[in-house]
Order: C-alpha cells, then structure tokens, then sequence
C-alpha cells in the first residue's frame, strides 16, 4: 500500500529502498501490537508511508539482537569491518539519487541540498572505516622497574543513538559509522518524522554485508523507545542530536545505569560581521549559513551582528541576496527553499517575528507566512533586532534573518556570547590577526572565520555550555565509542644486559 503511494509521486531508481518497517535483528519488522504512524510530505501533507509506531517491546527486541551481534562483531578486525563500511559507502552513493528523492520527500529540503547530504553523510562512513584501522593504544613509561603498563582501547558495547529529522542522513551515518568501526553494535530511532531514508540506508548496510543484528532501526513511541534504551544495562552508550530540553531529560536518564552520553543540542549561533569584513564575502556567508535547510540546522546563524560602519550597506546587499531565494517545492528545479519540517514550525517561526516587531524591529524583507500557504514562510530579513527579542534568545530554526548593531569589538563579543549555547559562532574580517583574537575569545565549539560551512566528516563537530557534550567526526569521533583498559602486567624481571 504504502510501496504504492509512494511509487505513484516519485519513481525511484531501486524501489527495494523503500522500506515502511523496522529492522531488527536483520529482519524487517512490524510494530508487535500492529500499530502505524504515517508519514507526511511537509511540501504537500500528503502522506508517502505508513511505518511502525513501535513502543517498549520492539526496542527491547532490537537491544537483544544488538546484544547477540555484539560479540561476534567486536571480535572482527578493524579491517574486516573496514571491508563492509567502505561496501556501506559505495552503495550509499550509487544511490544518491534514490536517498537524496526520499530525503526531499519526507523532509522537504531542496534536492540539491538533499544530494549534497548524501556526499556527507556517506563521507562518514568513508572516513571511520579507515579510521577504524587507527584505534591505536598506549604504553606508559613505567615509574616502576617490574612493572609494564599499557592501555587498549575497547568497543563500548551496544549503542543507543537517537536523531533528529533535519538531516535524515546524516545524523545516521555520523552515529552509525564509528559505532560500528569501533565494533559497537546500535540501536537506532530516527525521527519519526523521516523514516524513510534511515531505513533505506538501513538496507543498504544489509546490501554491503553487515551482519544482522549489528545496526537495528525502530521508530514511534520516542518516550518508550527512549525509556527502554537509557534502561537497559545492556546499552552502554547513548548518542543523541535533538533539542536541548530532551538532551536533558536523557542525560538525567543515564545517570541510572551510569551511560556513556554523548549530546548534540541547540545552538544559537552569532556572525559577526566587522567594520573591516569583504561585504561581499560576508552576504554570500550570511545567506548560505543562514538558510540552509530552510534555516533548520542548529548551526544556522540565529543572529547577524553587524558593525556600524558598514551595517546599511550591508543591509541593503543582504536583502537583495535574500530576496533572490526560491521559495517552493524541494523537488521542483531552481528552488533554493523549501518548506518548513510541520506547522508547528512555522507558527513558532511566526512568532519569533512578531515578537520581534513589537519590539521595534523592522521588516526589511518577508515577514510573514508565503503565498503557497501550509508550511512555507517568506525568507525574512529583520534590522534593528535587539537582546530583549525571542529572537536574540533562542534558536529560529527558520529562514528569518535578525540584524543588529554593534560598535566595538568587545560588544560585540559580550553580546555573542551572551547565550546558554555554544554550538557554532562566524565572523568575518579581512585581518587575520583580529579574526585569530575574536575565535579566541569566542565560548564556542566550533568557530568559522571568514566561513559558515564548516560541517565535515573531518573536523569535530560539538558544542560547549548547554549545546552539548562530546564531538562527532574527525579522529576524535570514535573515542565516544571506546573505553579504556588499563593493562598493567607486574613481576618483569631484570632486564637483559648482554
Ligand atoms: P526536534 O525539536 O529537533 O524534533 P527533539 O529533541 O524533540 O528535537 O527530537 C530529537 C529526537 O529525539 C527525535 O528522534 C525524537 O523522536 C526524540 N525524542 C523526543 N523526545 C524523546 C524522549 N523523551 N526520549 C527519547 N527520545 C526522544
């Protein structure tokens, strides 16, 4: 039924890739009391699939099947599972096609975008199974002659990862590949609201050859699912991307069966733009960094401020940019936005601008819900934004531009850092050594200067303050899948003279 729904709005290339069940234990499988969820197209609100709104019991199922794949998984070399991770990536791009469609379908971003997401999400597949080869050990200088003392480094165990819908792919693959390099075994619950492509990745790890059991998918009740991965003394580790008020309650949760967590929550990411910047480097900046994926990624940049001797003109050529995006479907050619994830979205989208008007900010481009109705907003630039603004305070998560004014460097600094968050921060100056001492001062986990995209496979992705523990990507990514072992070997003899 839903095989069909979905064949009849967009033909892929290899239907076998659309899976509407979830997977456990290398079987595709329905919720156990039968119940669904639907899943909507945010373009149209038509419905494209109905998969399982599973609960306590499937993902106790899929804890076990982790539990059983584990062993034998762990025990392999890194090479091995290099082989199958590598398989993994290759046939994630020869599907980009497919995957990049069904992202656009349940997600609404536009298919460039959607294609750019498979590039990178596959890139972490790529870059951890080689990676893998390098889970290198210690030996320690003994402070003691008959003593030897050594760390290995150890696959965790089983992992909980739960992501959110804003990258469908790639918050996957960015959880999915060191776990499994590592030779952790996972359970993963995307986003009820995309599905589709975590499951078609899914499958296409089972068409590369690993094993069942190893990555397991499930998806509905996010509290049960959520309660029976931070209960379980058989999951070690949890990673979550996800807002800050559910990071929270996990982290709390943890603390009963002591887990390792890893977290990756909300931003409230500042640009900066000094008096000394390339204005034209710096609306090129704004605009991608801003509105990527409709504004919805938590490194977006929440807030643009701007130095008083170039602010109007910087106004006035952000606006222009701002005012040639394409607002549309994400499967039409040209469209540069799509629209939002749900109305909830949108209204909260809505609101951060009025509230922002009534404060004395002024419209200078957009400003309110688009003419294709449902869950499209125009891309809106506001100037004279102030702290006292919603806006200021938390993230937008939508294409809604907030300038202000600042006059020094360390007001603007203050006012940067003057947030909970410290996902991601940009400023954009042509001297580098003001830029060097502005990163410096910056209380963030990520900084880009002179640059707003700065996600990658090989650079740690992470924030401090409230935006998380933890990083993903880069050599660093995989010690949050690994223990230490301390191994001291006692009673070596006198060493060999000879
Ligand atoms: P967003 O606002 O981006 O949807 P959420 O934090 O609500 O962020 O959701 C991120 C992920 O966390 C989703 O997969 C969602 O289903 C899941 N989730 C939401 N609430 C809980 C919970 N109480 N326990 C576990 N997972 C949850």
């Amino acid at each position: 039924m839903a095989f069909a729904q979905v064949g009849a709005m967009v033909q892929l290339k290899n239907m076998a890739l659309f899976k509407s069940q979830g997977l456990i234990g290398g079987e595709w499988t329905d919720a156990h009391d039968g119940r669904t969820l639907a899943v909507n197209n945010p373009a149209t609100g038509e419905i494209i699939a109905n998969v399982p709104f599973m609960g306590k019991v499937d993902a106790q199922k899929a804890i076990a099947a982790a539990s059983v794949a584990f062993q034998p998984w762990s025990k392999r070399t890194a090479f091995d599972r290099c082989k199958l991770l590598r398989k993994w990536f290759d046939l994630l791009l020869e599907n980009k096609e497919d995957l990049a469609k069904l992202m656009v379908l349940e997600n609404g971003k536009p298919l460039a975008e959607a294609i750019g997401e498979v590039h990178y999400g596959a890139g972490f597949v790529e870059y951890y199974a080689e990676e893998g080869k390098r889970v290198y050990g210690d030996i320690i200088p003994s402070p003691f002659p008959t003593k030897r003392m050594l760390v290995m480094k150890q696959a965790v165990g089983v992992v909980g990862a739960i992501t959110p819908w804003n990258f469908p792919l790639a918050m996957i693959t960015r959880k999915v590949a060191p776990a499994l390099a590592a030779g952790c075994t996972i359970v993963v619950k995307p986003a009820e609201l995309t599905p589709l492509t975590a499951l078609a990745a899914a499958e296409l790890a089972l068409q590369a050859g690993i094993p069942s059991g190893v990555m397991n998918v499930v998806m509905g009740d996010a509290i049960e699912i959520g309660a029976a991965l931070m209960e379980s003394n058989e999951v070690r580790k949890i990673t979550f991307t996800g807002s800050t008020h559910v990071g929270k309650i996990l982290m709390a949760a943890a603390a009963k069966t002591v887990k390792k967590i890893s977290l990756e929550l909300g931003g409230n990411a500042p640009l900066i733009i000094f008096n000394d910047a390339d204005i034209e480097i710096a609306v090129k900046g704004a605009l991608h960094g801003k509105f990527r994926n409709t504004g919805q990624t938590c490194v977006c940049v929440n807030r643009i401020l701007v130095q008083d001797g170039i602010y109007d003109e910087f106004a006035a050529a952000f606006t222009k940019a701002v005012q040639e995006l394409q607002v549309g479907n994400g499967l039409e050619a040209g469209v540069t936005q799509g629209p939002l994830i749900n109305e909830a979205s949108l209204e909260k989208v809505d609101k951060h601008v009025q509230d922002a008007v009534s404060k004395g900010a002024k419209v200078l481009v957009g400003g309110k819900r688009h003419s294709l109705g449902r869950t499209f907003y125009e891309p809106t630039v506001l100037c004279n934004a102030t702290d006292d603004m919603l806006i200021f305070r938390e993230e937008v998560f939508g294409p809604v531009a907030p300038l202000m004014r600042f006059h020094t460097d360390e007001e603007a600094i203050k006012m940067a850092n003057d947030t909970e968050f410290g996902l991601a921060a940009y400023a954009y100056t042509e001297n580098i050594e003001h830029g060097w001492r502005v990163a410096e001062a910056l209380d963030y986990g990520m900084v880009g200067l002179n640059e707003t995209l700065i996600s990658t496979e090989v650079a740690p992705f992470g924030g401090t303050k409230q935006s998380g523990l933890g990083r993903e990507g880069s050599n660093y990514g995989i010690d949050e899948y690994l223990e230490l072992k301390y191994l001291c070997l006692g009673n070596i003899k006198q060493p060999f003279m000879c």
